[in-house]
């Protein structure tokens, strides 16, 4: 079924330990995995963080990967790039080195023990949307509609695009 390959949009975000460069490193991490290659990735984005008062703001982005991997093996693949960039798991809603989302994998609607498709914060979100519309202005959240209108249900002003450098 995977033969041709989906497209998939992950969700990146940091707020620990120089969060671009965090962010910066887990797109060529994400171009790297095997069975495909990054298509498109947003700019990046500063962020309010959610959860305890006092956090660093996050850096998030948005990324369009075309992969050969089954969704449960993407998964496994982010985990890995976020171990491996040294995510400390010990606080939820805690800071974080590197947090990677998988958002949408193809058009598909996946519930699974470990893995719900779409992202089930995603269309709140708008450190995901506003990313997202970056690099895919047309596309529908299976089960939220068209991105366009969810743009306009979420507050864009607690999300800015950061300039390079
Ligand atoms: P978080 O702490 O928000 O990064 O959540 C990580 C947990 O969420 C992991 O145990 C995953 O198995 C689970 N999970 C469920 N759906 C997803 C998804 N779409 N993307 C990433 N993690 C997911």
């Amino acid at each position: 079924m995977n033969g041709s390959g989906e497209s998939a949009y992950i969700g990146l975000g940091s707020n620990l330990h120089d969060p671009r460069r965090q962010v910066e490193s887990a797109l060529q991490a994400l171009d790297r995995l095997p069975g495909g290659s990054l298509d498109a990735r947003s700019s990046l984005y500063g962020s309010s963080p959610l959860g305890p008062p006092g956090q660093p703001d996050y850096v998030n982005a948005v990324a369009r990967l075309h992969t050969t991997l089954a969704p449960l093996d993407l998964l496994d693949a982010l985990q890995s790039i976020e171990a491996a960039q040294g995510r400390r798991r010990d606080m939820h809603w805690g800071p974080r080195t590197l947090d990677l989302d998988l958002l949408l994998y193809g058009g598909r609607r996946i519930v699974e023990r470990r893995l719900v498709v779409p992202h089930p914060e995603m269309h709140r979100r708008a450190f995901v949307l506003v990313p997202l519309g970056e690099i895919a202005p047309d596309i529908d959240i299976p089960g939220h509609g068209p991105l366009r209108e969810l743009l306009e249900s979420v507050d864009r002003s607690t999300v800015r695009l950061l300039r390079d450098g």
